[in-house]
């Protein structure tokens, strides 16, 4: 801390309180709900292809907690698979329904931060 500085306005000191307490009470409440999600209903986004023989990973997302997982470049709609064969969090099940949806469209119902990463769980192995 540098001395003799002017401390910072009380307005603002105030407000970034209520915020850092607000996104506490936020995460809480995204990982109660991702933990507990039967996850219904998923998007689906295909391996998008880039220049200079690059491509982005599909990706799939719950539309009702956000939770989002990342596929490997041998995932399809049909065949979704993830890195490090761990078992999909997000993966075909007979009561999820997977709905096919554009990147964008995925990219807009993100939640703030990087809180729709999933967890791999270690006793979720193939
Ligand atoms: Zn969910």
């Amino acid at each position: 801390m540098i001395d003799g500085l002017a401390p910072l306005n009380k307005l603002i000191s105030d407000a970034l309180h209520d915020f850092r307490e607000f996104e506490a009470t936020l995460a809480a409440a995204i990982a109660m709900s991702q933990d507990t999600c039967p996850h219904m209903q998923v998007i689906h986004c295909d391996l998008h292809d880039m220049e200079y023989f690059s491509a982005l990973e599909p990706l799939r997302m719950c539309t009702c907690c956000r939770v989002e997982e990342e596929g490997t470049y041998l995932a399809d709609r049909r065949n979704w698979r993830v890195p490090g064969l761990v078992k999909p969090t997000l993966g075909n099940e007979p009561h999820r329904l997977v709905v096919e949806a554009r990147r964008e469209d995925l990219y807009a119902l993100r939640l703030p931060g990087d809180r729709h990463l999933v967890k791999p769980k270690e006793s979720a192995q193939c």
